[in-house]
């Protein structure tokens, strides 16, 4: 049972500004196991956020077909937008948002009804309990990024992803963020991540994938992966 089937899936971005056109992705095949922990990797400019982006829904693919817990994107964008959950590298946020308010905006996106929110559960989760009624303005960084973790949890997505998640973040925040992916993983979630951090991905990922100019040039166990390196 695959969470995630990726196939012959290209990005091009088109010229723009005086830069040229340019093909991010080049026709990936990927298949991500359900209950997985799944590493990204590969060195800037690879095309991982393009990846992770077009599986949110953000970026919109040139060619080929992506297929998120059994729901083509294609076919039932909705079923397929609502089995997974992101947590981006931008930490974009309204300034005059509380973390409650966020959390409850976001809900109503994704159409999830009032009686089955769990802000306070999720604002827990994340250590953000305390800073429930702050203006995301006042929030630090860490307190950014535990916000939208929280929102990528609000509709309980069978997959969530996380770009960069560590990158530039203390130590306090790594192991919250480390301590929620193994629980939500135990829990049943299948979790994708992107990494700089090759003892990150060997610590926590079950299978890596390393992507390089737009193509995957090795998938494997991460045993066997960074066993050969
Ligand atoms: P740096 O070399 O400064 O760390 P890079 O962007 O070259 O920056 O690579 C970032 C990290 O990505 C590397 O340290 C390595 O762990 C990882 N990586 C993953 N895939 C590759 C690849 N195909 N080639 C090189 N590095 C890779
Ligand atoms: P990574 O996340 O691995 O660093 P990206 O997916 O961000 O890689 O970028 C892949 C390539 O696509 C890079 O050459 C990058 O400059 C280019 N790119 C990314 N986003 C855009 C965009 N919005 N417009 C044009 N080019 C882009």
């Amino acid at each position: 049972q695959n969470a995630i089937e990726i196939r012959g899936l290209q990005k091009t971005y088109a010229a723009g500004r005086g830069a040229p056109a340019k093909q991010a992705l080049k026709g990936v095949d990927l298949e991500i196991p359900a209950g997985s922990v799944f590493g990204l990797l590969g060195p800037n400019g690879a095309g991982k956020s393009t990846l992770i982006n077009i599986l949110a829904g953000l970026v919109v693919k040139t060619a080929g077909q992506v297929t998120i817990w059994g729901f083509d994107q294609d076919v039932n964008p909705r079923q397929s937008r609502a089995s997974i959950g992101v947590m981006p590298q931008e930490l974009n946020l309204d300034p005059f948002f509380t973390p409650r308010a966020a959390l409850e905006v976001q809900a109503g996106l994704y159409g999830v009804p009032k009686s089955q929110r769990r802000s306070d559960e999720i604002l827990r989760l994340v250590g953000l309990e305390d800073k429930a009624e702050a203006y995301a303005r006042t929030l630090s960084g860490g307190m950014r990024r535990r916000l939208l973790l929280a929102k990528a949890l609000v509709h309980q997505p069978h997959v969530l992803v996380l770009d960069e998640p560590t990158a530039g973040v203390d130590i306090e925040l790594r192991q919250m963020l480390w301590e929620n992916v193994r629980r939500l993983n135990q829990q049943g979630m299948t979790v994708i991540l992107t990494t700089h951090y090759l003892e990150e991905a060997e610590e926590m990922c079950d299978e890596i994938a390393i992507i390089n100019f737009g193509e995957v040039v090795a998938r494997d166990s991460t045993a066997n992966l960074l066993g050969r390196l």
